[in-house]
């Protein structure tokens, strides 16, 4: 068996990935597919949109596995999981659900703006909804990912810090009270723990329209930055604040010259530089880091059978780690109900049945 500490993360099949995901989470991914054994999952059990559009997570899972195949993750190598496909998680998450306080989830910042975002919607267009159970399941069932194959580091965006909060504490629960199986996983975050979408916003975010995405054409990715905030109006030769103008924050990330950036932030607060320079440098960074993406991605467009087998692959591994864990949790939680040891101990006097049964079995 392997001896490499393992990896589990996931990202939930809502559409094309973008920019904020790269450089929150799948750049590191990327990174440590060598060092670790990585379980990347597509968590389509923790997708909202099935309250109105399925077909649309289906699709989802499909454009996710692309992206992740053309950043250069390697199927081979890592395991490709699709959540529902290894029930054994929605097993665990109910096990867990006994054992986590109502008021632990009440209290996670990330779960309180997603369900506010549910029940007041920021565009004040779309009228609000009531929030679905499944939201209180949901971090739980993170917490079940996480444990499922026993995993000691999870890279992600700043935003799911929480989550990993919770699931240290679950597993210290369940380590003390019942059997020490489950390591403390650490979080990891990005080079970029939260990027800013195009329109200002502080997260580059599908539901709030503001994303670049992986897929995006080089011709997209122009009209795009061009359409991009930068900052409070300025005259053409004003000199600005590099902090008001989120391009910076994007060059910082993308750009690696990172002389001539510090050149231009300089210019800007002194004597100013356009905003058409700007882009302009931002669209040909951008352009270089996702050319490479977009060949990948269009060789295994061009052979979806790989994409499948990389799937069903990945989630078939896991699968047989989920069973190990979930043995060895039923093991800890006393749940075999069922063994013949514990029947026999029930049993005031040897019933006759079991004698027979015993001595049949024994017998040659
Ligand atoms: P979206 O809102 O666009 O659907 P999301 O946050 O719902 O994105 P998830 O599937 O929940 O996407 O997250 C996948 C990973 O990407 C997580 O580790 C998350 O922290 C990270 N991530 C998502 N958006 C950003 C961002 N703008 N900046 C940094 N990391 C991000
Ligand atoms: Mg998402």
């Amino acid at each position: 068996m392997s001896e490499r500490k393992r990896i589990l993360t996931g990202i939930r099949p809502t559409g094309p990935l973008h920019l904020g995901h790269y450089a929150g989470a799948l750049e590191n991914w990327v990174r440590l597919q060598n060092e670790y054994e990585c379980y990347f999952l597509i968590a389509d059990y923790q997708v909202s949109d099935y309250a109105d559009d399925i077909s649309r997570v289906r699709n989802a899972v499909w454009e996710v596995a692309l992206d992740w195949l053309a950043v250069g993750l390697d199927p081979e190598s890592s395991s490709f999981v699709i959540e529902s496909l290894v029930p054994e998680h929605a097993e665990l998450t109910t096990w867990l659900s006994w054992f986590l306080p109502l008021g632990m989830l009440e209290r996670n910042p990330t779960l309180r703006a997603e369900m506010a975002a549910i029940e007041n919607p920021e565009d004040g267009q779309t009228k609000g909804k009531s929030v679905p159970v499944a939201f209180y399941n949901y971090p739980v069932m993170q917490v079940a990912n996480i444990l499922m194959p026993r995993a000691h580091l999870v890279p992600v965006g700043e935003d799911q810090l929480p989550h990993i909060e919770l699931t240290r504490e679950t597993a210290r629960r369940f380590n003390r009270e019942f059997k020490p199986i489950f390591p403390e996983p650490e979080g990891l975050v990005g080079r970029v723990p939260r990027l800013v979408g195009t329109d200002g916003n502080a997260k580059m975010s599908k539901s709030r329209g503001n994303t670049i995405d992986l897929k995006d054409s080089a011709a997209t990715v122009a009209k795009k930055v061009k359409a991009m905030y930068a900052g409070p109006p300025r005259g053409l030769d004003e000199p600005g604040k590099v902090e008001e103008n989120p391009i910076f924050l994007y060059l910082d990330a993308f750009d690696r010259d990172t002389s001539t950036v510090a050149g231009l932030k300089e210019q800007y607060s002194k004597t100013g530089v356009g905003n058409k320079i700007l882009k302009d440098r931002l669209t040909v960074a951008l352009n270089e880091l996702l050319d490479p993406f977009r060949e990948q991605r269009a060789q295994y467009e061009g052979n979806m059978s790989l994409v499948r087998e990389a799937l069903e692959a990945g989630t078939n591994r896991a699968r047989v780690i989920a069973k190990e864990t979930m043995e060895m949790v039923r093991d800890a939680l006393d749940l075999n109900y069922l063994s013949k040891f514990r029947v026999a101990a029930l049993t005031p006097s040897p019933s006759p049945d079991f004698a027979g049964e015993g001595s049949r079995r024994g017998g040659k």
